[in-house]
């Protein structure tokens, strides 16, 4: 996928270690462990790699069909567990035929998908989207109520900010 966000890295050298690098998220940040001894080409080198290899990890982990409804439920739980029995849907997925929409939801059947143009953005965004379209479930319209819902959220406002400014450079108007 195109405008892959390249993450702000943090280098860290460390006597102890001798051959193994290693590499986790922190926040927004990817801290890579390396030997002190490393050269600056070694140190580039290995931030490249460990960087690819977190991200295939992720993709893997975190960006599936069974992850997005591990994700619903746990949002199900904090924010809709009043209406746990009829939030949780039929199916959830990622989808790349939707160019109007970051995620839709036909309450008949009861599925979600979700733009695999959001698949990259940062993790609250996501869960807005996905909490959005669970709240559907709920109340199809997008009325006071709807909203209400939505509001639990806390990032909800922060989120559509954010969506807003990616379909404004984009030039395109992208309903919610
Ligand atoms: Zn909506």
């Amino acid at each position: 996928m195109a405008g892959a966000r390249k993450p702000v890295v943090e280098v860290r050298r460390s006597q102890r270690r001798r051959r193994t690098v290693s590499a986790y998220r922190e926040g927004e940040r990817v801290v890579v462990l390396i030997p002190d001894q490393f050269s600056r080409a070694e140190e580039t080198e290995w931030v490249d790699r460990m960087l690819a290899r977190l991200a295939a990890r992720e993709e893997r982990l975190c960006r599936s069909d069974a992850e997005l409804l591990v994700r619903a439920q746990r949002l199900i739980t904090r924010y809709l567990s009043e209406h746990a029995r009829i939030a949780v849907p039929a199916s959830v997925r990622w989808v790349t035929n939707q160019n109007g929409r970051w995620g839709s939801c036909t309450p008949a059947d009861r599925t979600i998908r979700i733009s695999h143009r959001i698949q990259e953005m940062p993790e609250w965004v996501i869960d807005y989207v996905l909490l959005h379209e669970l709240a559907h479930l709920v109340v199809p319209s997008h009325n006071a109520r709807f909203w209400e819902l939505v509001g639990r959220y806390p990032k909800t406002e922060r989120a559509r900010g954010y969506l807003e400014g990616v379909a404004a450079a984009a030039g395109v108007v992208l309903a919610d």
